[in-house]
């Protein structure tokens, strides 16, 4: 096998250059045939009525004129030549390369390379060549070198390599893959990757490494995600699914599609034997709440407990009054949260202990060790993202191998839950409730405060209120808290008596901020000033003006969180960006803004504008590095690398069919699987 062969096998490859590659990596022939250029520079030879002003362009001519040599500087020279191209005269400016002169003769034919002025019909060539250039010189492979290690020897020995060991590349794709996506064979493939013939057969050599890297990624996540399933084994819960179905019939709505089918899976995975490791996504205002109500419901009706964690009071608050409304007559929920203390608590504890509690909610309180379930068999975490492992794994561990659903209001481009989450099943609520009014949304500069400021008065003379929210890079950010303060200031000399300012920001004490929020929501302050602790879930629906100061600070994601804390009731909502940015990347973003109010959407634009190592925050992102591959644009490859995958692994004969050794192989070879943000 080539990976055995040692590199100094290769013919040409001696002590040092061995040497130098092990500095790289690689000991095998198998290595070094592996060895891919990270990307190809690329001599397409095009009529120069399609060459772009200022960009590189290559261009085959003849010699017309003697060259002519000057000198200026200290040791500065350049070199002018006519030469003939489509027979229309181009001149060629050659800087310090005064060697030149000796080379090219009148009537030599010769290819340049270098940036197409297009006005004064003049190349300034950085590289030539005499002749005219044999195709698969056009495309010119571009490699990662370090040290002594030249591109010259590099391609010297892949060209002895492949001409040695091509009969024994090694096909690691089963045969009908290879005719079902009519990719070229490993040999075939490799050879274009280091040699291109042109740009299609380069273009499908690229394709099947694309596909093998991503079918080689999925099947490690599907063999974690079976594992996984296998070592945390439930209990399946025997639901009355007569009740749950009368349950959903006396919801004051009925459910829109999306959610029917999400309830449905959350059903057949509490059924099942399995444990539920599910990430539940829905736009905010999807509707996830009543989801989330009805699989509680359902536990309840197999007799297990159920709890509901929430990162904040304000929050659990409002979950306790909605589900309370939702089991008005089906069930006992009580509330348990920091401000929960003394004789009350104890009594709540009492009731979760002895049964009498079917569903907790609550925030961080749900976690102290003193906290015991009778029988906790249904957890659901909200936010996921804004507790850590450890928590959630706290939480999971009261109950006796309890099923656990996340949810969260933040949508995650299609590519990243395949890639982060694929070890987890996804589920998607991608419909809004009928009747919502879309937010209205408007882009304005900073200099328009004033009539921002009149709407706002409009809005609230006529019952409504209004969010104004200052950037917060970092919660202990102290200018941008004294920002926050100032507009809080401000607005307050600015508006009559009648209208009541409140602040909130993240250094207040969390009574403090229960108490901000409690009087928003109450609507004894119509207009609250805000960093963005308001971002997560909160929900006033009398609330329709959405404000929100150098909007060019924040990304799309967060933008379409703090939208989301207006459009909730019944009148119709704005939010109105204020911003000059500088760039094109904050216009853009303030565009789409405006465009759509799909957070689907935003959030695929977002992966776009910011690219996928910035989607998540670096630290976190645990997103695998691809060699080849790219997230953003083979997210088809990916889908398709993905539904192999699990029809691999659930036809049972990835282990046993001879057809997938050589990707066991590989497979095996990768002890260490990335890609796991959730526990
Ligand atoms: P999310 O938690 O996803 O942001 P909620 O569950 O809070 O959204 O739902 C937002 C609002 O929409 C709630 O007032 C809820 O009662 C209502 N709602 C949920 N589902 C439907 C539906 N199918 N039809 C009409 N209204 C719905
Ligand atoms: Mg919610």
């Amino acid at each position: 096998m080539l990976s055995n062969e040692p590199v100094s096998n290769i013919k040409g490859i001696g002590e040092k250059m061995e040497a130098e590659l092990a500095e790289i990596g690689i000991h095998s022939v198998e290595d070094f045939l592996n060895y891919v250029p990270f990307r190809y520079d690329i001599k397409e030879i095009k009529p120069l009525t399609e060459l772009q002003h200022n960009e590189k362009a290559t261009l085959v001519g003849k010699v017309v004129s003697e060259p002519s040599l000057t000198f200026y500087g200290r040791k500065k020279s350049r070199i002018v030549l006519t030469l003939e191209v489509e027979h229309i005269a181009v001149k060629a400016v050659f800087f310090n390369q005064a060697f030149v002169k000796k080379q090219l003769q009148r009537d030599d034919i010769v290819t340049v390379t270098g940036k197409w002025d297009m006005h004064r019909l003049q190349i300034t060539v950085s590289q030539f060549k005499k002749g005219t250039v044999k195709t698969n010189d056009t495309i010119q492979p571009v490699y990662p070198l370090k040290g002594d290690l030249t591109l010259r020897s590099l391609r010297k020995n892949m060209k002895a390599a492949l001409h040695t060991y091509e009969k024994q590349i090694e096909e690691t794709l089963p045969e009908e893959f290879l005719t079902n996506y009519k990719i070229p064979s490993r040999s075939q493939s490799l050879k274009q990757i280091h040699f291109p013939d042109n740009r299609i057969l380069l273009k499908h050599a690229k394709r099947r490494f694309i596909y093998e890297e991503l079918l080689l990624f999925q099947l490690k996540m599907q063999l974690l995600r079976k594992q996984k399933r296998e070592a945390a084994k439930g209990t399946a819960k025997e639901i009355n699914k007569k009740l749950v179905q009368d349950y959903v019939q006396k919801l004051p709505f009925a459910l829109t599609g999306a959610q029917q089918k999400v309830v449905k899976e959350i059903l057949r995975d509490l059924e099942s034997a399995y444990r539920m490791n599910r990430l539940l996504q829905g736009d905010v205002g999807s509707g996830k709440t009543v989801v989330a109500a009805i699989g509680l419901y359902a536990a309840l009706t197999a007799g297990k407990q159920g709890a509901l964690m929430v990162p904040t009071e304000i929050l659990a608050e409002q979950h306790y009054d909605s589900l309370k409304e939702l089991f008005e007559g089906y069930g006992e929920i009580v509330l348990l949260t920091g401000s929960v203390k003394g004789k009350k608590r104890k009594e709540i504890l009492r009731k979760l202990v002895e049964n009498e509690a079917d569903i907790v909610i609550g925030t961080h309180a749900l976690i102290q060790d003193d906290v015991f379930f009778h029988d906790l068999g249904f957890v659901i975490v909200d936010e996921q993202h804004r507790f850590g492992v450890e928590q959630r794994r706290t939480l999971r561990d009261k109950g006796l191998f309890p099923d656990v659903l996340f949810m969260t209001a933040t949508p995650i481009p299609r590519t990243m839950a395949i890639t982060t989450f694929g070890d987890m099943d996804v589920s998607i609520i991608d419909e809004m409730p009928k009747g919502r009014k879309p937010v209205e949304t408007f882009w304005v500069k900073d200099n328009m405060l004033e009539r921002v400021l009149n709407f706002i008065q409009k809005e609230v003379q006529q019952g409504h209120q209004a969010y104004m929210i200052c950037p917060l890079i970092e919660e202990s950010d102290k200018l941008d808290i004294q920002n926050a303060v100032d507009v809080y200031h401000q607005l307050e000399a600015h508006f009559p008596e009648s209208i009541k300012v409140g602040l909130m920001h993240g250094r207040l004490h969390s009574d403090e901020k229960d108490e901000v929020m409690k009087k928003f929501a109450n609507n004894e302050v119509q207009v609250l000033v805000s960093t963005t602790v308001v971002e997560v879930g909160v929900n006033v629906p009398n609330a329709t003006v959405m404000v929100i100061y150098d909007a060019e600070r924040f990304g799309l994601s967060q933008l379409h969180q703090l939208r989301g804390r207006v459009g909730r009731g019944h009148a119709q909502s704005y939010c109105i960006l204020m911003a000059d940015p500088k760039g094109d990347v904050g216009k853009e973003r303030m565009r789409i803004m405006t465009e759509t109010n799909d957070g689907f959407e935003l959030s695929e634009e977002d992966l776009k504008l910011r690219g996928p190592g910035d989607f998540f925050g670096k630290k976190q992102s645990g997103l695998p590095e691809f060699k080849m591959a790219d997230l953003i644009q083979d997210y088809r490859a990916l889908e398709t690398a993905r539904q192999d995958a699990v029809t691999i692994i659930e036809s049972g004969k990835f282990f046993s069919d001879p057809a997938y050794a050589p990707l066991r192989h590989l497979v095996e070879k990768d002890a260490v699987i990335q890609g796991q943000i959730l526990d």
